[in-house]
């Protein structure tokens, strides 16, 4: 088995951990999954068994539940884990950045140890029916009262809320400020709480994946809002800054596995391939190993201790366009993957077409680099 391609010829101690992460993962492999078991059920099986390994958390402080290590520890771990094409540690770090950097020291000892093991699955509540690039546009509103707020509203595309315990939940709180941004608060909100309906949606693909979730008269305690009142903004941009990045997911990993079947294929195909063919390939390696050498590069920068900040539109831009490329591609190389029992390309495709809006769509990582990192002038014809 080589090494994945976040493999920094590792110190010594990194070299250790993936050697005991293989060793534990040839005691403990992806367990088998029953065809009723819904999927996001079995993953969280598979986070739980990861966790008691000690594989979940490997950069969150030990006061908070991790082993305090650094990032790239848990990048290793993703990566060892997309090279066997095995699901990858659950994608709870950009909740556990947001709780570190704007949770009170009690929300951090007590949420955080809770989110690594599994103890409590969280949803990401930001988007609504009316608001989704345009964020701050939100109304649902958290109506303080004393030490209470009353919280009405609607978030739509809340992912997997049906199986989730808690919500990272937007709201404004001022209706009369004039920077809307500075209008909003985040909250913890238990989905269990009197007032909170979860009505789940069924895609085009047959998965149930987003849901609804309905806010009626839902009280919260002051105690459970994250941060200063006003501090949204700014824990929204902290959460979906390290949800844009491709470092901790084994996506990488997991795209150089078909980047090897294409180029293998490729070479032995070359004379038959349809015309453009192999150059379509060219591109999705040469995508592939930009990504990779910008991922490289993001890594170490973590390590510097340096925060996600802006440019990590510049790794979701790039990562939506390697693994839209590269679906894409494969399923003209293996039309077969379209049909019967595999599919599994085939799946990988649609969800890829996804890859383009989730996390904020692609025009507004574009917006965000113009301002943000070139500041470029506003189009005022705009
Ligand atoms: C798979 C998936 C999972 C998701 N999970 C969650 C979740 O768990 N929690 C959550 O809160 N949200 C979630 N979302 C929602 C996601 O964040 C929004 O869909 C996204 O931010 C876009 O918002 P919208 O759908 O309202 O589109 P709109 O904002 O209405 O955009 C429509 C189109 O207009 C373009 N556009 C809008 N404004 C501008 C502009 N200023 N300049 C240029 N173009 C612009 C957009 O790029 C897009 O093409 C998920 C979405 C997907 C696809």
């Amino acid at each position: 088995m080589t090494d994945g391609p976040l493999d920094f010829g590792d110190p010594a101690d990194l070299d250790r951990l993936r050697r005991d992460f293989r060793a534990w993962l040839a005691e403990h492999p992806l367990p088998e999954r029953d065809p009723d078991e819904p999927v996001p059920v079995f993953l969280h099986r598979w986070h739980r068994l990861l966790h008691s390994g000690g594989w979940v958390g490997l950069d969150v402080p030990e006061e908070y539940g991790g082993r305090g290590l650094t990032a790239l520890h848990q990048v290793a771990i993703s990566d060892e884990l997309g090279t066997r094409g095995v699901p990858g540690v659950p994608r709870i770090g950009y909740l556990a950045h947001a709780l570190l950097e704007f949770g009170s020291e009690e929300q951090r000892r007590r949420l955080l140890p809770r989110m690594l093991r599994g103890d409590d699955v969280w949803c990401q509540g930001f988007s609504e029916p009316g608001a989704g690039s345009d964020l701050a546009g939100m109304s649902t509103y958290a109506h303080r009262d004393g030490g209470h707020y009353t919280v009405n509203g609607q978030k739509l595309w809340t992912s997997y809320a049906q199986y989730s315990d808690l919500c990272l939940l937007l709201a404004r709180t001022d209706r009369t400020a004039a920077d809307p941004h500075a209008a909003i608060s985040a909250f913890v909100l238990p989905l269990d709480r009197p007032g909170v309906t979860v009505r789940p949606l069924r895609a085009a693909n047959g998965d149930d994946e987003f849901c609804e979730l309905f806010l009626d008269d839902v009280r919260l305690r002051e105690s459970e809002r994250v941060g200063a009142e006003g501090d949204g903004w700014p824990l929204a941009m902290t959460t979906v800054s390290y949800e844009r990045n491709a470092l901790d997911t084994g996506h990488l990993s997991k795209y150089g596995l078909l980047i090897e079947r294409l180029r293998r294929v490729a070479h032995e195909r070359r004379e038959t391939l349809a015309d453009g063919l192999l150059s379509e390939v060219g591109r999705c390696v040469v995508d592939y190993e930009v990504l990779v050498a910008h991922a490289r590069r993001r890594t170490a920068e973590r390590l510097a201790g340096r925060a996600a900040g802006p440019e990590s539109s510049v790794d979701k831009l790039l990562m939506t366009r390697a693994e839209q490329r590269l679906y894409e591609t494969a399923l003209k190389v293996f039309p077969e993957e379209l049909y019967g029992e595999g599919g599994e390309i085939f799946g990988d495709y649609l969800y890829s077409r996804a890859a383009s809006v989730y996390g904020g769509t692609s025009q507004i990582q574009r917006n965000i680099i113009a301002k943000r990192l070139l500041r470029l002038p506003a189009d005022r014809r705009a």
